[in-house]
């Protein structure tokens, strides 16, 4: 039989290769960024065009290269920065593979120009598919600017893997902010499609990350800083009280390198405990510093996760660090998770001494009583139609679906004729209700009991209003007396201009999204003034988080927010009124039975149930 094996030529080697190291434009990015910082620049400028699909450009002044250089960098396993294998225990820069370029101009068309700095002349390099298109000299200061074009060009299976340009743009973001984070000593530019949406100059890492994030973030930073044999820590956390509902604003670095490491999230985590609710993601911004040697970043490509050679102390001294930053200024011991932090200001700790952790009792509650009828201001349910709980009992008048009792029925154990609701008059005229557990609304039906779960069916209730008005675009909006500022980054208003449709639809009015303080002039009906910030930021994050995952459109994922951050929570107290309305909203909807995190929303036992427990 013949040899049958062969060696791949170069270019599908890199192709290969390519797979590996550039998922998306974002991947693109981070190479080039990185290059550039280990080329010593001082000033970098990142331009892409939409999602980096068509263009992403970066440009450097650092050290450029020579001609031979600039040809060598696309050969795979070509590099400036290790020489030998030792040198990989002792790295000072970001790329030591020598894969990037290679891997990049096998699947994109790449356009670099680069000069030296002592060099008359420079170099205009043209590659595609790995090919050299074309070398001519080139007029060019000192520095390297490479464009890449028609990323995935030869591999369509990839580019149509590709997400939204917003999708893509926002992870472009993400790996920028990685890099512009770690070196604030480093001026960087950023433009969109034509306009800038970052323009870092030098500064501090204190007032780096408030570029990046908007100025308010800079009044949310506690430092923490600890030098140890092991490690040395520095960097912020954010204060308590602006954990987030998603993840977003966790940093962490290890010699200057953005990493992953969910163990030592787990640090910080374990260092807030107590002061920030278990579903709530504490902002950090943490910068290690350990031995090279003692770090093994060589085992993805990718470079984001790491290997410390003592994880176990590293976790330790983190988490006791946190806690005594967080103890050293003051902001531990708060433990009002009901208060809102639109409310206070950052500098009303300033003043405060140890505080004593305070715990609020109601001490009149007693979870056997029904609702208490005397705390009607807890009651914040809302009526969100017109329709009387006695609807329900006029028979299936054209106010109520007759769908959904006949899908109730069927639920029920025993088949049940006619309505769901007995036809006996006194029910018919009371609609007995009481709140059980603060969480549950218990009614009775003919085929025995119901029992409501407060929370998820007002959110079943808000998300089929809200989705309603954002469709026929009639939300009733509440003008602000006032209108209330409130700051968002530059990520979070580009989020906000993608969603601000469907935000007027429900209600929202805006004064100008440009700037970093945005003017909410108007809100929802629903929707309290202190809920205001609260409400946008969870929607922002919610947004950030579905989008990818999911097809579901933009409407729904708003109504969803609206409705998730909107809704009555369990614990909350309702009146008698109140939970009449609830109960005949939820079965006014489209689908009362499941929330829109498809959640059951109410159960029923039967008398057969019930008689069975009697047996
Ligand atoms: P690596 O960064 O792992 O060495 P790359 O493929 O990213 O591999 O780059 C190959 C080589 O090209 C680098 O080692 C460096 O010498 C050179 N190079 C790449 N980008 C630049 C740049 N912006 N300025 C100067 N030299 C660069
Ligand atoms: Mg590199």
């Amino acid at each position: 039989m013949a040899d049958i094996i062969k060696l791949l030529p170069d270019h599908v080697a890199n192709q290969i290769a390519a797979g590996e190291v550039v998922q998306r434009p974002a991947s693109v990015v981070k190479e080039l960024l990185e290059n550039s910082i280990d080329a010593g620049a001082t000033l970098i400028k990142l331009i892409v065009k939409d999602g980096g699909k068509a263009l992403i450009q970066v440009v450097d002044n650092g050290l450029g290269m020579s001609e031979t250089d600039a040809r060598l960098s696309f050969e795979r396993h070509a590099t400036s920065k290790i020489s030998s294998a030792q040198d990989l225990f002792n790295l000072e820069t970001k790329g030591f593979r020598g894969e990037a370029l290679a891997s990049i101009a096998a699947i994109a068309h790449v356009d670099m120009q680069t000069k030296t700095e002592n060099a008359e002349i420079g170099v205009h390099l043209k590659i595609e598919g790995s090919k050299i298109k074309s070398q001519e000299v080139v007029a060019t200061p000192k520095g390297t600017s490479i464009s890449v074009k028609n990323l995935f060009f030869n591999i369509p299976a990839r580019r149509n893997f590709l997400k939204s340009n917003q999708v893509e743009l926002r992870h472009i973001t993400d790996e920028f902010h990685r890099v512009a984070l770690v070196h604030p000593n480093i001026e960087f530019h950023f433009y969109n499609n034509g306009s800038e949406i970052f323009n870092l100059p030098r500064a501090n890492q204190r007032q780096r990350i408030g570029h990046v994030f908007g100025s308010k973030m800079t009044d949310r930073l506690v430092p923490v800083n600890e030098e140890t044999e092991v490690v040395k820590v520095s960097g912020f956390v954010c204060k308590p009280e602006f954990a987030k509902k998603s993840r977003g604003e966790q940093f962490f670095f290890a010699n200057n390198r953005f990493i992953k490491s969910p163990y030592l999230h787990h640090a910080v985590v374990a260092a807030f405990e107590g002061l920030i609710k278990s579903d709530l993601y504490p902002g950090y911004f943490l910068y290690l510093d350990v031995d090279p040697a003692s770090i093994d970043i060589n085992i993805h490509p990718t470079k984001t996760e790491v290997k410390f050679d003592d994880e176990n102390t590293i976790y330790a001294i983190l988490r006791s660090t946190i806690k005594h930053s967080l103890g050293q200024f003051n902001v531990a011991p708060v433990l009002d998770f009901e208060h809102d932090p639109n409310l206070d200001t950052p500098y009303a700790y300033k003043e405060k001494g140890a505080v004593i952790p305070k715990v609020t009792v109601d001490a009149t509650f007693n979870p056997f009583q029904e609702a208490a009828k005397s705390s009607p201001s807890k009651s914040s349910y809302q009526k969100t139609s017109a329709k009387g709980w006695e609807n329900l009992y006029d028979g299936l008048d054209k106010n109520i679906d007759t769908d959904n009792f006949s899908s109730l029925e069927i639920e029920s154990d025993t088949a049940v004729q006619g309505t769901m609701y007995s036809d006996s008059e006194e029910e018919t005229q009371t609609g007995i209700t009481f709140q059980l557990r603060r969480k549950y609304i218990v009614s009775t039906i003919k085929s025995g009991m119901l029992v409501i779960h407060q929370n998820r069916a007002h959110e079943r209730i808000l998300f089929e209003k809200f989705l309603g008005e954002i469709t026929v675009k009639e939300g009733i909006s509440q003008q602000l007396l006032f209108p209330l500022e409130l700051s968002f980054s530059q990520q979070e208003r580009v989020i906000l201009k993608e969603i601000q449709e469907s935000l007027i639809n429900v209600g929202f009015a805006f004064e100008s999204l440009e700037e970093e303080t945005v003017k909410v002039t108007g809100v929802p009906l629903l929707l309290s003034e202190s809920g205001i910030g609260t409400v946008l930021d969870r929607i922002i994050a919610d947004y950030k988080e579905g989008f990818e995952g999911s097809s579901i459109s933009q409407a729904e994922l708003l109504a969803k927010g609206l409705a998730r951050n909107l809704a009555v929570k369990s614990g909350e107290v309702l009146d008698q009124e109140s939970q009449l309305a609830l109960v005949n909203d939820l079965f006014g909807c489209k689908e009362p039975s499941l929330s829109p995190f498809q959640k059951l929303t109410y159960t029923t036992i039967s008398e057969g149930d019930i008689e069975k427990k009697f047996s």
